[in-house]
C-alpha cells in the first residue's frame, strides 16, 4: 500500500525543549520577515510532555533569549532556587560541602520540564507550527541523492506476526526541505545517521549516565520550596560515577532522583536497587515519611560534552539537543543548551531557505554554535567528567584543579570510552546485597513502573530487538550474569528457565518499557536495538 505524502518546509522530530525551541524560533522568524513557512514537529509520546523526564532546575538564560516576555505568558517558572545544598553521604552520615561553583543555581528555577514542554508547546501552536503528537518517526527518508528528505512515520496496526491485523494504518511521509532531529539522548534514527553519514568520524565515544526519578508529595511542614539538594558518595561505591538530586518544589512536591554513570563496571549493580537504597539514607528518609509517591519514570543523559559532540550537520538537515550531545555534565543540565542549539538551528535555516538548493547541508548552523556561548560553556568544563574515571577522590580533585586553577583552559583534553566495553566479567565483581523493598520509601520495580503511566499495544512487533537471539544467554549470562536484568530500570528483560532451572532464555516484557534507551547503550555486545514502537506508547509521564 502506498503512503501518503505532506511538504513541509521544515520537519522536526521530537517535542522536547530543542525541537520546540526550533519550532518556535523559525516561526518568529518567518513573522517578522513576513512570510509562510510551514513546519511540522512529530512527537512519539501521546501529547507533548509525556515522554518528559528530568530533574529538573532550569537555568532561563535560553529562554530569555527565545520568549522575553515568558512570565507574562505565564511560563510554568513558578520555583526559583532559594538554596544548595552539596553532601557527601557515608553509610549513616552526611556531610555538608562546598558547593561546586557549576551547581550554584542562583538564578535558576525548579521546574517539571514536562510542563515546560507544554507550554512551549503551546507557544509554538499559537505561532502556527504543526504538532502532531501519538507520531513516532520511524524512518529516515533519502532523496535520489541520498540528502535526507524527511521522515516516515511508522505504520500502525501491524501484528506481533509481522502482519497486518484489522487496525491497520500505513503510515505518513512528512517531506521536508529541512529535517531537524530533535529525539533526546540516543536517538534512534540519529543513531542510523551517525553510521551514514560518518558523524561521529574523529570525535570520543558519547557517554552516558542512567537518571531514575520519583515524584513525592510529601507532609507540608517538611516542604521547603526552592532548596536544591545533591549528594554524592553513599550508596554508591567511590569507583562509580553518580549522585542523587532532591528538589523541592511548590505544592508541597518533591521531585528526587538518582543518576548512574553507565561506565559503571560492576555487572552485579542495578542503578534501580541504588536509588531505592538512597531514599533509605538517615539523611533524606524523613522527606519522605507521611508522604506519598505519585509518579515514576527514567531516562538516560548524555556526559561526554564537547569531545564527543558529533558533526551536526548532513545534506537535508542537522541535530540539535541531547541527541547530539550537549548536556553540561558538571551543572546536570542539558535544557539551556537543548534550546540552544534548536534556536541557532533555527537561525542557519532560516538565513539559508530563499537560495536553498534540494538537500542542502544547513552548514552555517555548526559555525554560529560554535561563535555562540553554548561552545564556550562546554569547553570550560571538558575535563571534568573524564576525571571521575579515575574514581570519586582524583575527580574532585580533578574538578577542583581544573576549576580554580586553569580556568577550563588546560592545555589538554582528557578522552572518553565507550559505555558498553567497560563492564568486569560478574565472577570478577563483587555482588551486591540489596536490602527488600519497605514498601514505605523503598519500592520494588512493578510497582514503580506502574506509577509511570507506561502502556504499549500489546499486539505488536517486539520494539526492543535482538540482532542475535543466541547472545543473551551464551554470552551476556555466561560472562556478566545477565546485566539486563539489573540496569533496566522497568523490569523488561528476565532470565526465565524450566522448573528444574535449566534451559535459560531471555524473556522481554516490552510493554513495561519506558524509552530510557539504557539497554540500548550499556547492552555490552551491542546486541539490543531500540526501535520505536507504535506512536503513543511508553510512559505517560504527568509532571516531570
Ligand atoms: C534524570 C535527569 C535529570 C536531569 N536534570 C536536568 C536539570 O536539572 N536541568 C537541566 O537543564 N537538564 C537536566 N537534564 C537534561 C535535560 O532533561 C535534557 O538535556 C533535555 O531534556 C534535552 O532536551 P531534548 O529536546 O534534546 O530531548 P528530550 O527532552 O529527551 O526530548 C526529546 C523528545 O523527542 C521525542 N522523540 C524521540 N525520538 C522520537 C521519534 N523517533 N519520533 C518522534 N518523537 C521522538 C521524545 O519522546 C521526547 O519527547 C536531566 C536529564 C535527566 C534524564
Ligand atoms: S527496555 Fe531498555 S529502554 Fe526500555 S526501560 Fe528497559 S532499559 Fe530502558
Amino acid at each position: 500500500m502506498e503512503r501518503e505524502a505532506m511538504e513541509f518546509d521544515v520537519v522536526i522530530v521530537g517535542g522536547g525543549p530543542s525541537g520546540l525551541s526550533a519550532a518556535i524560533r523559525l516561526k518568529q522568524l518567518a513573522a517578522e520577515a513576513g512570510r509562510d513557512l510551514e513546519v511540522c514537529l512529530i512527537e512519539k509520546g501521546s501529547e507533548v510532555g509525556a515522554h518528559i523526564l528530568s530533574g529538573a532546575v532550569l537555568e532561563p538564560r535560553s529562554l530569555d533569549e527565545l520568549i522575553p516576555d515568558w512570565q507574562e505568558r505565564g511560563a510554568p517558572l513558578d520555583t526559583p532556587v532559594t538554596a544548595d545544598k552539596f553532601m557527601f553521604l557515608t553509610e549513616s552520615g552526611a556531610i555538608r560541602m562546598p558547593t561546586p561553583p557549576q551547581m550554584n543555581n542562583h538564578g535558576n528555577y525548579i521546574i517539571s520540564l514536562g510542563n515546560f514542554c507544554r507550554w512551549l508547546g503551546e507557544q509554538a501552536e499559537a505561532l502556527g507550527v504543526e504538532i502532531y503528537p501519538g507520531f513516532a518517526a520511524a524512518e529516515v527518508l533519502y532523496d535520489e541523492t541520498g540528502a535526507v528528505c524527511g521522515v516516515a512515520t511508522g505504520d500502525m496496526g501491524i501484528g506481533k506476526d509481522g502482519e497486518p491485523t484489522d487496525m491497520f494504518m500505513r503510515g505518513m511521509e512528512l517531506r521536508a526541505r529541512q529535517t531537524i532531529f530533535a529525539e533526546g539522548c540516543r536517538g534512534h534514527l540519529t543513531k542510523t545517521l551517525f553510521d551514514r553519514f560518518d558523524l561521529r568520524e574523529g570525535k570520543d565515544p558519547q557517554t552516558f549516565a542512567i537518571g531514575i526519578k520519583e515524584l513525592w508529595d510529601i507532609d507540608p511542614e517538611k516542604s521547603k520550596p526552592g532548596t536544591a539538594w545533591h549528594s554524592v558518595g553513599w550508596p554508591l561505591s567511590t569507583d562509580t560515577y553518580g549522585g542523587s538530586f532532591l528538589y523541592h518544589l511548590n505544592g508541597n512536591q518533591v521531585a528526587v532522583g538518582y543518576v548512574v554513570g553507565l561506565d559503571y563496571t560492576n555487572p552485579h549493580l542495578s542503578p534501580f536497587e541504588e536509588f531505592q537504597r538512597f531514599k533509605t539514607h538517615p539523611a533524606v528518609r524523613d522527606v519522605f515519611e507521611g508522604g506519598r509517591r505519585v509518579a515514576y519514570g527514567a531516562r538516560a543523559l548524555n556526559e561526554g560534552g564537547f569531545q564527543s559532540i558529533p558533526k551536526l550537520t548532513f545534506p537535508g538537515g542537522c541535530l540539535v539537543g541531547c541527541t547530539a550531545g550537549f548536556l553540561n555534565v558538571p551543572k546536570i543540565k542539558g535544557t539551556h543548551t537543548a534550546m540552544k542549539s534548536g534556536m541557532t538551528a533555527a537561525e542557519a535555516i532560516f538565513e539559508a531557505l530563499d537560495d536553498m538548493q534540494p538537500g542542502h547541508e544547513p552548514a552555517s548552523y555548526a559555525d554560529r554554535l560554535q561563535d555562540s556561548w553554548l561552545w564556550k560553556e562546554l569547553y570550560k568544563v571538558r575535563n571534568i567528567r573524564p576525571g571521575f574515571a579515575k574514581g570519586l577522590w582524583f575527580g574532585m580533585a580533578n574538578a577542583a584543579l581544573d576549576t580554580y586553577l586553569f580556568m577550563g583552559r588546560a592545555p589538554w583534553t582528557l578522552h572518553h570510552h565507550a559505555d558498553h566495553i567497560s563492564l568486569k566479567p560478574a565472577a570478577d565483581a563483587p555482588k551486591i546485597d540489596y536490602p527488600k523493598p519497605d514498601g514505605v520509601v523503598s519500592f520494588d520495580r512493578n510497582s514503580s513502573v506502574y506509577l509511570s503511566g507506561t502502556n504499549h499495544e500489546e499486539n505488536q512487533p517486539a520494539h526492543l530487538t535482538l540482532k542475535d537471539p543466541a547472545i543473551p544467554v551464551s554470552h551476556n549470562l555466561a560472562i556478566y550474569d545477565a546485566p539486563e536484568q539489573r540496569y533496566c530500570p522497568a523490569g523488561v528483560y528476565e532470565i526465565v528457565r524450566d522448573d528444574d532451572g535449566g534451559n535459560p532464555r531471555l524473556q522481554i516484557n516490552a510493554q513495561n518499557c519506558v524509552h530510557c534507551k539504557t539497554c540500548d547503550i550499556k547492552d555490552p555486545s551491542q546486541n539490543i536495538v531500540w526501535v520505536t514502537p507504535e506512536g503513543g506508547g511508553g510512559p505517560n509521564y504527568p509532571n516531570m
